[in-house]
């Protein structure tokens, strides 16, 4: 068949759906600066195609340039197409960024986290997701068996992941039905958020390549586990030397990395409608699912909303280079983008304001009364999306470090998706949103 190759610019939006437009490849030159036409409408398409009421109506033209650093060549050699692709940012006609576009939002955190605190942000998601095809096998939990069952896919998605740009690092059967998780090296600043991005939409097309489809939706069964998002965070000062890690500092955190952490869990019940931000993202984070139920930050401890990882060296400088937190309190229904941005710029508060390090849990909270919680400072994370979006826009602080019109935007979208859930039960609503993450 005759072909001409095209190249697909890209925006990761505030559903966490990557859209955009195709041109020929041999218009990439042109392509690269003047980008390819965008609508301000696109923006309020949620997960399940309806659009959400929109300030924008009918107006207004933008650009999505696509960044050439991103660029995606993927050739499974299998006889089928060759993908090719490049994430971008969205501006208006003058070349300013836009006010919703999740890209630009996370570099201006970024920015401030620098101005902040000296320091820049590494970063790695580790994603956790499941198959739709194929039977239930129980009892396989990190099995062998379960990961030789799917070994095609796993060296499959190895190669493409590699292809794409990205270092892959584990592949494994994890613990629900069907659940496998995986891992892949870290990036500096948003080029995490954009190899999170690669990474669900490299996933998806690997396992189509092999007639298998998988979800990365935050729950498919609420009696079951949850699909999380953990996002691995360390510092680099101004040398590129690791800031994370101080020795003398509460469970080893560094000055920065202590405000830091404290302003997560300060702002956590007001940022999560943007970490975590389906309608069924509120089913997984509950208590008891190995995901996040409370503001707390644990050692080790895989029910903290923000944890301590482990580190395997025992000199000081390698644990140095090693040692990082990872936010547990995110699912792939978020934009990698708009989720680190939310992440970064509760950080960034945290620094400003000089917060101190936040005490260490090693306990289950949910044995806790409402009151012994309100004590020790923590709170009960919403417990729906609704509650949520109400502690987001209600945060005058949180709503302050976005553009002015961002939060009634994206409240107004998240509610059009709300409104398209309201006659389902949680059954409907999780296999409504297996079909689209
Ligand atoms: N599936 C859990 C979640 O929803 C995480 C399990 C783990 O610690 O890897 O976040
Ligand atoms: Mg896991």
């Amino acid at each position: 068949m005759i072909k001409t190759p095209m190249i697909f610019a890209a925006t990761s939006d505030l559903a966490g759906k990557v859209r955009g437009k195709a041109f020929p490849a041999s218009d990439l030159e042109k392509r690269l600066k003047r980008g390819v036409g965008w609508t301000p409408t696109n923006v309020m398409i949620t997960c399940f195609d309806a659009i959400a009421d929109s300030p924008f109506g009918a107006l207004g033209d933008l650009l999505l340039i696509p960044d050439e650093y991103t660029n995606v060549v993927l050739d499974f050699q299998d006889g089928g197409a060759v993908e090719q692709f490049m994430l971008g940012d969205i501006t208006d006609l003058d070349g300013r960024p836009w006010d919703f576009c999740s890209r630009s939002l996370l570099k201006a955190a970024l920015d401030r986290l620098k101005s902040a605190g000296g320091v820049s942000l590494m970063s790695a998601f580790e994603h956790e997701f499941q198959f739709k095809t194929g039977g239930e096998q129980p009892g396989e939990a990190y099995t062998l068996s379960g990961f030789a069952e799917r070994r095609p896919f796993g060296e499959a998605l190895m190669a493409a992941l590699d292809q794409a740009g990205l270092v892959p690092d584990t592949f494994m059967k994890e613990y629900g039905a069907n659940q496998y998780e995986v891992t892949n090296g870290p990036a500096q600043d948003h080029r995490s958020a954009d190899q999170a991005t690669v990474l669900r939409e490299v996933t998806r097309m690997t396992a189509k390549r092999l007639d298998e489809q998988v979800t990365f939706t935050p729950i498919r069964d609420p009696d079951g586990v949850g699909n999380g998002v953990h996002i691995h965070i360390s510092f680099l000062d101004e040398n590129g030397a690791p800031a994370t890690y101080d020795e003398s500092g509460v469970a080893g955190m560094s000055k920065v990395t202590g405000s830091f952490i404290a302003g997560v869990l300060k702002y956590l019940e007001s940022i999560i409608a943007l970490t975590a931000p389906s309608d069924v993202s509120y089913l997984r984070l509950t208590p008891h699912r190995w995901s996040a139920a409370y503001n707390n930050l644990g050692f080790r401890d895989r029910e903290a909303s923000v944890r301590i990882c482990p580190v395997t060296a025992t000199d000081p400088s390698s644990i140095a280079r090693q040692y990082n937190f990872e936010y547990r309190a995110a699912d792939a229904a978020a934009s990698p983008y708009l989720a680190l941005a939310a992440i970064v710029h509760a950080g960034a508060q945290g620094i400003e304001d000089g917060l101190p390090a936040p005490n260490v849990t090693e306990e289950d909270l949910s044995v806790l009364s409402a009151n012994e919680l309100s004590v020790r400072g923590y709170v009960r994370l919403p417990e729906t999306l609704e509650e949520a979006l109400r502690r987001f826009e209600e945060n005058k602080t949180v709503c302050g470090w976005f553009p002015a019109a961002f939060p009634a935007v994206y409240t107004a979208h998240k509610r059009g998706e709300i409104a398209f859930l309201k006659d389902k039960d949680t059954s409907a609503r999780c296999a409504a949103y297996e079909r689209v993450y």
